[in-house]
């Protein structure tokens, strides 16, 4: 049986609760928020880190603190329906949605629709480094959820390639539960995250920062055993004689994330295929009138505060071009 709503949105993170939020509040009723996990709240659920916040609410909070208002917010709107442990699958250029849920396969058909479905992590294999594929390779963000949410800790030596702010957050994380995190590995000649983040959770626990240098290989037969790093000059050529080895049982990655679009390039929506994001002039809108896409599926963002900021546009959208359609 096939059910039509007014507004879909897929993805119960920050950027999909400030989207419904903002329809609502532009006059759109029966709303639909499809969540593949059991929890509203995305990403932040694992970032328990303070840090979030201050441009939006002018507070510091931690992810799940930032995530609940948000939640508490939502819950209060009786005209947003939430569909927990829902896993859109297929999406038809018609705006028709086919969603997995425990023990059942249903169709939705949306007059308009919001993707708010995030971003993944790169990995090994896309930084192209070469060497043994032993265990202990993991995305910072896998390491995260790991630790913050199972209470696994996945390694007690600790290079992490990349210097973005998930592997910045993650140096320090690994230290305070009892790791010792050996190097931070960067090609670049600066650091990739926030610079607040490098003095945090680098300066204030004395891990080295390597700047021009790569990781050339990763040797381990069933565990990583360790890295061999190479100084590389301005030209990004290996410097003879510059290479030395760390020994570690655990490479973290943190070598940038990929909006995650597959569902609205199934339905025919075109991306930009650089970034993996929608081909747009305008801010979370697409190739496919009454689609729009808002936060880091639309565009990698350093702050949730600009995530909800923006995603509430897409909210706006949505609702004006029901009402010209209506
Ligand atoms: C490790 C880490 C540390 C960070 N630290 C900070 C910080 O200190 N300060 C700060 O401001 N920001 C920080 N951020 C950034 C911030 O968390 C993100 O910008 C924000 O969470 C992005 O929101 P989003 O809703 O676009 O994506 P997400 O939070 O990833 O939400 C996307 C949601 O979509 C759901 N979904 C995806 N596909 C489907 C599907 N097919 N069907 C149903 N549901 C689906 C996912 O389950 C998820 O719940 C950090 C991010 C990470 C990863």
């Amino acid at each position: 049986m096939m059910i039509e709503r007014n507004l879909v949105i897929v993805g119960g993170g920050p950027a999909g609760m400030a989207a419904a939020i903002s329809a609502y509040e532009q006059g759109v009723n029966d709303i639909l928020l499809l969540e593949r996990d059991q929890y509203l709240g995305g990403i932040l659920n694992q970032c328990i880190h303070p840090g979030f916040g201050l441009d939006y609410f002018k507070e510091i909070l931690t992810g799940p603190e930032y995530a609940d208002r948000f939640i508490k917010k939502i819950r209060d709107i009786p005209q947003i329906e939430i569909n927990l442990q829902s896993l859109v699958v297929d999406l038809g250029a018609d705006k028709t949605l086919t969603i997995l849920k425990p023990g059942l396969l249903q169709q939705v058909r949306a007059k308009a629709l919001i993707m708010a479905t995030g971003c993944r992590e790169r990995t090994r294999e896309m930084a192209h480094i070469a060497g043994t594929r032993p265990a202990g390779i993991y995305p910072a963000g896998l390491a995260q959820k790991l630790i913050n949410i199972e209470g696994l800790l996945p390694g007690k030596e600790v290079v992490i390639v990349g210097s973005g702010d998930i592997g910045l957050i993650m140096a320090r994380r690994f230290v305070l539960e009892g790791a010792s995190v050996k190097a931070m590995i960067e090609i670049q000649k600066q650091a990739g995250g926030l610079l607040r983040n490098v003095i945090q959770c680098l300066d204030d626990f004395d891990i080295p920062l390597y700047l021009c240098h790569r990781i050339a290989c990763i040797y381990g037969k069933k565990r990583v055993e360790k890295v061999g790093i190479i100084k590389i000059d301005d030209q990004g050529n290996d410097i003879p004689d510059s290479h030395f080895y760390i020994e570690c049982d655990t490479i973290l990655m943190s070598v940038g994330l990929i909006p995650e679009n597959e569902l609205i390039e199934m339905a025919g929506v075109a991306i930009d295929r650089k970034t993996n994001t929608p081909l747009s002039q305008e801010l979370n809108k697409t190739s496919i009138p009454g689609v729009f896409v808002c936060g880091n599926a639309f565009k990698i963002y350093d702050l949730v505060d600009s995530v909800s900021g923006d995603s509430g546009q897409a909210g706006v959208l949505a609702g004006e071009y029901l009402k010209k359609k209506n």
